[in-house]
């Protein structure tokens, strides 16, 4: 709750922010849930005024409401913070695609052989990578946008903590990566995706700053904390259809009984299934219109 609190306070100040920029990028609109809660707010405020003993219950009120932005951050697909693609869009014209994406890396020990099953299967994949591992493993990042991937943008440090951060340590830690990824490998993300997927109201109106979209997933494998790749496969597979984004991890990536990093006993597989099923994988960036 205390990130809420912080959040609150520095919101009018990003709103005004929000509202000098002469020409922004797609203007961002606040989600139902902000609004309403921004109603709740001065409701809260004028019914203090207007009935000082009413407080407990105006309290009340707030406490709840920061419950539920609360509730809306810890949850990776939620839509209610505002736009998030958890599939690809319908409207993209594309047919039976499939979007893997793979998130934390690069990882010297894992995202060279990760490049080598997708060109096995011709497969694309899209990579959230972390921007001081882009800074760390330059060659490799370049690989991956060489090889017809797309490195998409996950954060500078992929701090455990980026979920409470203001306005402002959000923008650095996504713009720092835009830089990091932009200056190794010549490409700009399109996509960005919150670290565990956690995120705060104020994330909406950065991402809008910086031309930014963001992605969670359809399923995940919890593949950074199961090494059963049997159970990461099954979790993945199960009712796979067009326009389903799948995540693995290359970075942060548990192993196997074997010693193995989980993805690459999975990928295989996964692209199996996706084959006999008619699937094609495809980038996230591949899916704008
Ligand atoms: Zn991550």
């Amino acid at each position: 709750m205390v990130h809420v609190d912080q959040a609150v306070g520095e919101f009018s100040g990003l709103a005004f922010q929000m509202n000098q920029e002469s020409d922004p990028p797609g203007r961002w609109t606040p989600s139902p849930l902000l609004l309403a809660s921004g109603a709740l707010h001065l409701g809260a405020a004028a019914a203090v005024f207007a009935r000082p003993r009413a407080w407990p219950w105006a309290l009340g009120a707030v406490v709840l409401n920061h419950v539920a932005l609360a509730a809306a951050g810890l949850w990776p697909r939620s839509q209610l913070l505002g736009p998030n693609w958890t599939r690809l869009p319908a409207q993209a014209g594309i047919t039976a695609g499939v979007a893997l994406t793979i998130d934390d890396g690069p990882e010297p020990d894992v995202t060279p052989q990760v490049l080598a099953r997708l060109e096995e299967y011709g497969a694309c994949a899209t990579f959230f990578c972390v921007g001081e591992r882009v800074l760390r493993y330059p060659d490799i990042a370049q690989e991956i946008v060489r090889r017809g991937h797309a490195i998409e943008n996950h954060s500078q440090r992929h701090r455990h903590n980026f979920s409470l951060l203001g306005p402002g340590g959000m923008s650095t830690e996504i713009s720092r990566a835009q830089e990091s990824i932009f200056r190794v490998t010549g490409c700009r993300p399109k996509f960005f995706r919150a670290p565990a997927g956690l995120r705060n109201p104020f994330l909406d109106p950065v991402l809008v700053r910086l031309k930014l979209r963001l992605a969670s997933w359809t399923r995940r494998g919890f593949d950074t904390v199961n090494g059963d790749p049997d159970a990461v496969f099954r979790r993945l597979a199960h009712s796979l259809q067009t326009g389903d984004i799948l995540l693995l991890h290359d970075g942060h990536a548990a192993r196997s009984r074997s010693g193995r990093p989980v993805i690459l006993e999975v990928l295989p597989r996964l692209l199996d299934a996706l084959n006999a099923q008619g699937l094609t994988p495809v980038t996230l960036r591949s899916a704008l219109t």
